[in-house]
């Protein structure tokens, strides 16, 4: 308030200013930043708006620009939340100060902890599986065991690998140094990288192409992209595979959000997490990549639940963060490129 007002017209002013904060309450507004592509993101919006009024702007890129944005805009940044896959990006996000910490009985009950972090500043909404492929015309499914496996000599030449330049890839491996040390996993690693059977690929689809081509017989992918070609092109000569069912189980990861720490609007964000979290957002979350839903009320995709159901690597999935630069390293000196 000026100063040089008079007390009287202070509270003239104010009575006003409740006038009209009361009877024309401005729709909440939120903008999100997403490293989650548009197709997948814009219709949870539209619903929202639809159900609660809440208008979200919303700016989509790879997270790395997108992290280094929040950065560079400080507490100048229009954004109230962030979406991003990889708890390696949610993770890395969250060391940089750019979350805060939500406190939601709703979030704790339809997250389990494990795809969230310890702190509260993310919190998982989809898990996505990272399995083992393979050609059903070459590999019979009882030659497979566990991602360890792979590394044996039965598969030189045989196997197929993503670029470990990846987070997904450097996830997978944080979370076998936090299960077997460094020693153990990076032979696990070399004996991947010796039993190449081409060039690391720059994604998990051409892997699998080059599977059904007959280049090689195994890899590792996320399941959604197996879904997709399968949508695509029907029948194809591949079949995911459940690994480490009587160890670790299958290495998961999620893609999630977090509130930024400085959010112009932290309440209605909370609100729109929360609403992410349950429901028909969750089906819908889930569901539009054929992932599965964080939260266990929620049915599965058709198309995931036939692939069947697995026992899921049950360590916190902020490992794939805390472990991220060893594995990065550890992968370097293994020659995995
Ligand atoms: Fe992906």
């Amino acid at each position: 308030m000026i100063k040089s007002v008079s007390g009287w017209v202070n509270r003239g002013l104010l009575g006003l200013l409740v006038a009209f904060t009361g009877t024309a309450q401005a729709a909440d507004e939120l903008v999100v930043y997403s490293a989650r592509i548009e197709q997948l993101v814009k219709p949870l919006f539209d619903l929202y708006t639809k159900e609660t009024g809440t208008k979200i702007t919303y700016v989509t890129d790879a997270e790395g620009p997108l992290i280094a944005r929040l950065q560079a805009e400080g507490e100048r940044t229009p954004a109230d939340m962030m979406i991003t896959v990889d708890a390696g990006n949610l993770w890395l996000a969250a060391e940089k100060g750019l979350f805060r910490p939500v406190t939601s009985e709703v979030l704790e009950a339809a997250v389990p902890a494990q795809y969230q972090d310890s702190q509260n500043r993310w919190f998982g909404l989809s898990v996505r599986a990272r399995t083992i492929v393979y050609s059903t015309e070459r590999v019979k499914p009882e030659e497979l065991s566990t991602y360890e496996d792979l590394a044996d000599k039965k598969w030189d030449g045989r196997l197929c690998l993503r670029t470990s330049k990846k987070v997904y890839n450097q996830s997978l491996v944080a979370t076998m140094i936090e299960r077997h040390g460094e020693a153990k996993t990076e032979q696990i690693v070399k004996g991947w990288v010796d039993n190449l059977a081409t060039d690391v690929f720059a994604n998990d689809t051409s892997l699998i192409e080059a599977i059904v081509a007959g280049q090689c017989d195994v890899g590792i992918v996320n399941t959604y992209y197996f879904g997709r070609l399968q949508q695509e092109k029907g029948n194809i000569p591949a079949k995911l595979f459940w690994p480490n069912q009587q160890t670790s189980g299958v290495h998961v990861n999620i893609s999630g959000a977090g509130i930024t720490t400085h959010a112009k609007n932290p309440e209605a964000a909370r609100k729109f997490l929360e609403w992410l979290a349950q429901g028909e957002a969750q089906q819908i979350f889930a569901g539009s990549n054929m992932e599965y839903p964080v939260s266990e009320a929620i049915k599965w995709d058709p198309v995931v639940e036939s692939w069947g159901k697995f026992k899921a690597d049950d360590l916190n999935v902020e490992v794939a963060g805390r472990r991220q630069i060893e594995a990065v390293k550890l992968m370097d000196r293994a020659g995995y490129l």
